[in-house]
């Protein structure tokens, strides 16, 4: 994927150290942005650095910025996130608008780890296995091309915020779910609702028959993909108990993306929206361990200084493909919007599109 997006010729490059140096591209971003007005809405994930977040215009999980791209009515919107969350603005913005993602290699490597050929074939395997209907429900960390295939088979999108209410109507519809790319998120969900691990099976498309016999798949009630945030996997039960040994108090709250021995040992776990609630409304001197994406938990920790917040790891997880968006790039993106020539314009195209909103709009319905 990356070499696709290094080879393209659209692929925008930022603007060099020689020609500006940080400070001023700082400056340049905030005086092109005031010109610029209302033409661009910047858009930035949680996730993002501080340099980039002061120029969001909104900040959200994948869910609230996915709700503010649907309202906005900007010719351009310039996201400030990773690929598939750019494709999925794109969708929801009005024909004519443009979105741009200020480095077109900022992907998501759990994004890539399931791709339509391999959807096709677990489907044709799980669905020749057993004659229960399946539901396919995707986390919206995916391709626009596999939002379509949940919009073409009855199936759904979910967010971290969500899933439990779209596991739940997805097993209101059919007698199987299929859950894929994040092994985890489905995994906690699913479990959390009561559904035991026995259960559920892993579906490895890297395995002949998806590593499952025909009696597996018959037997399952939930088929998880073999997917996971690297990020996420950072974080361990052993940081857990050395935070508790050292500090009993401390609340342990992790992104549901994380293990399950980990999710299962926290004493909190939720979206990254759930967690900002939490802590914002814990009351003064409360203490936090929090296991999600370290320049959010900073961002927390330097906005509550009455409360005691820190990374559960102490190698601070980072998501490098989101750290790829930084000021230059971003400032690179507003030149090109003023001289009418903007690149790395996101677009999915138009058969995709129609049934991956589909997808998109049973998610809104149901959340
Ligand atoms: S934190 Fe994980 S799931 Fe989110 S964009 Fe980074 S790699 Fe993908």
């Amino acid at each position: 994927m990356l070499e696709l997006f290094e080879s393209s010729a659209d692929y925008l490059p930022p603007i060099k150290e020689s020609e500006l140096s940080d400070e001023e591209v700082l400056k340049e971003i905030t005086s092109i942005k005031r010109e610029l007005g209302n033409d661009v809405v910047v858009l930035g994930h949680h996730y993002q650095q501080d340099d980039i977040v002061q120029f969001a215009d909104y900040t959200g999980d994948s869910l609230a910025l996915a709700k503010e791209a649907a309202k906005l009515s900007a010719p351009y919107v310039i996201f400030c996130g990773v690929h598939f969350m750019a494709e999925t603005a794109d969708m929801l913005t009005k024909p004519g608008q443009k979105v741009i993602l200020p480095d077109l290699n900022a992907g998501c490597s759990m994004a890539d780890m399931a791709n339509s050929e391999q959807i096709d074939a677990a489907w044709e395997r799980l669905n020749t296995a057993t004659e229960e209907k399946i539901i396919p429900v995707t986390y919206i960390n995916c391709s626009a091309e596999l939002k379509a295939f949940v919009g073409k088979y009855e199936g759904s999108i979910c967010t971290s915020s969500n899933a439990q209410k779209i596991i739940s109507w997805a097993l209101d519809k059919g007698e199987k779910l299929l859950f894929f790319p994040d092994q985890h998120l489905g995994r906690n969900t699913c479990f959390d609702m009561g559904i035991p691990l026995e259960k559920m099976v892993i579906y490895d498309p890297t395995k002949p028959k998806g590593g499952l016999t025909d009696e597996q798949i018959k037997d399952a009630k939930v088929i998880l993909w073999h997917g996971f945030c690297s990020v996420h996997q950072g974080f361990t039960t052993s940081q857990i108990k050395n935070v508790k040994k050292d500090s009993p108090e401390t609340t342990v709250i992790v992104h549901p993306e994380c293990r399950f021995d980990v999710v299962q040992g926290a004493d909190l776990n939720g979206s990254t929206a759930y967690i900002i609630e939490t802590i914002r409304k814990a009351p003064e001197g409360s203490k936090f361990a929090v296991g999600t994406e370290i320049n959010l938990v900073n961002r927390l920790a330097n906005k509550y200084t009455n409360k005691k917040i820190f990374s559960l790891s102490p190698y601070q997880c980072l998501c490098t493909t989101m750290y790829r968006v930084r000021p230059r790039w971003l400032l690179a993106s507003f030149k090109a919007i003023k001289t009418g020539t903007p690149i790395n314009v996101i677009k999915v195209e138009e058969d995709i599109k129609r049934d991956s909103l589909l997808a998109l709009d049973r998610m809104m319905t149901i959340s």
